[in-house]
């Protein structure tokens, strides 16, 4: 067996990411050995980008205020719309339930943000991780955002917070092999449980249903 290889039973489970413009990357989830300290944080999100950056480009527009234009369904994955902020599942997920929390202002500028905005924002954040532990029993969550293409956007132009549940070995399940991706349940699935779920949610969110 090789010993470089992480298993499911290993305490340090590894992602390995392979894309066409960075080659196969190895990143050591938390907490990470002292040699991985420098591995960016950024792949953990970009294993769907160089999709969504073509979308943003074919489109000459922004995929998040495109999904804005249309009726909320599977199709545009938006389930909910708040008063400064839309909760959207990510076309690319990570992992089952990968949604994101997205401002209605169109900036990539997180100092544009109104404090109100800020605010709605990590409520969202909160009923998102409520709703998903609820819904897929995860063992952990990533949330944050990629500010700019260097911090692994894929949409630059129009910042976002990602919400990503997590399992012990979901990276080894997960693996991504020349960005052909191994999904565990179908999108239009998890925007009818999630939809369903964040609708019957009875506590409140920044004055939001
Ligand atoms: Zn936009």
């Amino acid at each position: 067996m090789s010993k470089d290889r992480a298993t499911h039973a290993s305490p340090l489970p590894s992602i390995t990411l392979l894309t066409k413009n960075m080659g196969r990357i190895k990143e050591t989830l938390s907490p990470p050995p002292i040699s991985a300290k420098i591995i960016p944080m950024q792949h953990i999100y970009s294993a769907w980008r160089s999709e969504y950056i073509e979308r943003d480009k074919n489109n000459e527009g922004c995929a998040f205020c495109l999904a804005l234009e249309e009726q909320d369904s599977p199709e545009n994955l938006i389930f909910h719309r708040g008063e400064t902020c839309f909760v959207i599942l990510n076309l690319f997920p990570y992992t089952s339930g990968h949604l994101m929390i997205v401002p209605y202002n169109h900036t990539n500028q997180i100092s544009d943000l109104s404090a109100e905005t800020l605010k709605e924002m990590m409520l969202l954040v909160q009923k998102a991780v409520r709703i998903l532990e609820k819904v897929y029993h995860p063992q952990g969550f990533n949330v944050g955002m990629n500010l700019g293409s260097v911090a692994g956007a894929g949409i630059t132009s129009h910042l976002h917070m990602h919400v990503v549940p997590r399992w012990q070995g979901d990276a080894n399940f997960m693996s991504v092999i020349g960005e052909t991706r191994v999904l565990p349940e179908d999108l239009g699935r998890t925007y009818q449980r999630l939809s369903e779920a964040w609708q019957a949610d009875s506590l409140n969110t920044g004055g939001n249903s």
